[in-house]
């Protein structure tokens, strides 16, 4: 509950900017079996694999909130896929990519038994471009003995080697208390500004049209220059005004980065997802309409509603469109995408400029709902009405009863009602079609939480 509220209220810094508070970033770096999940798992203090209970994103998970002596921050394990042996450079680069764009501080990691090889050394070169504090960890010391091979790792040029050993513990504790002298108390990265132009991310598989989207937004209309926060690169996002208001395009720098990896692409495309998500505040997910609907452009959807950000579907290269294939289409939509039917959609074409001034309402309209609030007198005077039409279900002799609502917050819409017992997935189901019939939250997922009061 602190967390909402933190969330209602933001932050101000020194200049009296409004942020919303976005925990700091460690991406962790490294080439495979050096030991990353180990000292993922050993700092975020876990111990088997983290189980979700979202269907589809298990495999895909790559962020974790982990506390350190009270401060609280994201842990980004780069390393989800490993790549055989012709694939590694590219993968591990690709890797170091993204760490470098969206995290506070990387932590390189190098198996000190192994030594550096020319992949550590490739990485180090990445690195060292990116002004972004790195630590050299030097994994797999575990003993004294050991040591000096740690310190071997000094050629590196990344500085002192901080030698650990993931799997027993020892070192991790020294190398967080360092981290943690460098690593802000807000992302420097994430941080949102608040009353800022609004952050778009733009999703959506491999050749779905996200870059022809996004050059013919910035060919059109104006990109507003800016010196946004990003690497010394090039700029992470980028600005431009369409429909008359100024948009913050969310990790433009991923999309238009062409990444040729033959293993990984799926995980890597996964990772920039999630990096893009957490920046944005509102996800455009295009779909292309000449393929089927893929599991992958399923996934990309859940993706969006785990992170409860508002989304709008875009169906791009409607230029290819034939009758038949429009049938085909319409179908799929219902069989494959009917849990997210409130999302606003558009059919356009990234190439032929078709219909592209309608992603704007759509984009307007999902924010809004995404900041809607109905006053608590209003929502419980709807749950009287709606128990009153259909109460709950006995359940075992049992009903429960609802006792009052109210919404916690927004962005994401998300309520909580206090019970007398558990309601049914089904019933629960029910009060958030309910509350769409009649509050539309077009373009928003909506959470209901429930407090048991025994
Ligand atoms: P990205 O990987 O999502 O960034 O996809 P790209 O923007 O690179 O597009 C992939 C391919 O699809 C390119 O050959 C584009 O020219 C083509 N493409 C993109 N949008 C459209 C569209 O609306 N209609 C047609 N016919 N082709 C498109």
């Amino acid at each position: 509950d602190e967390d909402l509220e933190l969330l209602e209220h933001g932050e101000e810094d020194e200049d009296g900017v409004r942020y919303l508070p976005a925990l700091p970033v460690i991406a962790i770096v490294g080439r495979p079996n050096v030991g990353k999940s180990a000292l993922v798992n050993r700092i975020i203090g876990r111990r088997e694999a983290v189980v979700e209970d979202v269907p589809g994103v298990t495999r895909d998970r790559v962020s974790y909130k982990g506390e350190w002596l009270d401060r609280r921050f994201t842990i980004v394990d780069t390393g989800g896929w490993e790549p055989d042996a012709k694939g590694i450079d590219a993968s591990v680069a690709a890797q170091a990519e993204v760490a470098i764009d969206l995290a506070d501080v990387v932590m390189f990691v190098v198996d000190a038994n192994v030594g550096a090889t020319s992949t550590d050394e490739h990485v180090v070169r990445l690195l060292r471009k990116a002004n972004k504090p790195v630590f050299l960890v030097a994994n797999k010391v575990d003993d004294a003995r050991q040591e000096p091979e740690a310190a071997a790792l000094w050629n590196l040029g990344l500085g002192e080697p901080y030698p650990v050993s993931a799997l027993h513990g020892r070192g991790v504790a020294d190398l967080l208390d360092q981290v943690f002298t460098v690593l802000p108390e807000i992302s420097a990265v994430a941080k949102q500004e608040v009353g800022g132009p609004r952050r778009v991310a733009i999703l959506g598989r491999p050749n779905v049209g996200k870059s022809s989207l996004l050059n013919k937004a910035a060919r059109e209309e104006r990109v507003v220059v800016n010196d946004l926060a990003g690497t010394t690169r090039d700029p992470v996002d980028e600005q431009i005004e369409l429909g008359g208001k100024v948009w913050r395009f969310v990790d433009t720098a991923g999309i238009r980065r062409r990444v040729h990896l033959q293993q990984g692409a799926d995980f890597y495309a996964s990772l920039r997802t999630q990096a893009a998500l957490e920046k944005a505040e509102v996800a455009v997910v295009l779909l292309d309409v000449s393929q089927p609907i893929s599991e992958q452009d399923v996934r990309i959807i859940d993706l969006v509603l785990e992170s409860g950000r508002a989304l709008v579907l875009a169906y791009n290269k409607w230029d290819l469109l034939d009758d038949d294939r429009r049938r085909y289409l319409e179908r799929e939509i219902e069989q494959d995408l009917h849990h997210v039917a409130w999302a606003p959609r558009v059919n356009i074409s990234a190439k032929t400029g078709r219909h592209l001034e309608k992603l704007v309402p759509a984009l307007e309209t999902a924010l809004e709902s995404w900041d809607t609030r109905i006053p608590t007198g209003k929502f419980n005077a709807f749950l009287t009405e709606l128990t009153q039409e259909h109460p709950h279900p006995v359940r075992g002799g049992k009903q429960p009863r609802i006792l009052f609502g109210t919404q916690a917050s927004t962005r994401p819409p998300t309520f909580v009602l206090f019970t007398t017992g558990f309601l049914d997935p089904g019933y629960r189901r029910f009060i958030q079609r309910r509350l769409r019939e009649i509050y539309g939250f077009e373009g928003s997922p909506i959470v209901v939480n429930m407090r048991v009061r025994e």
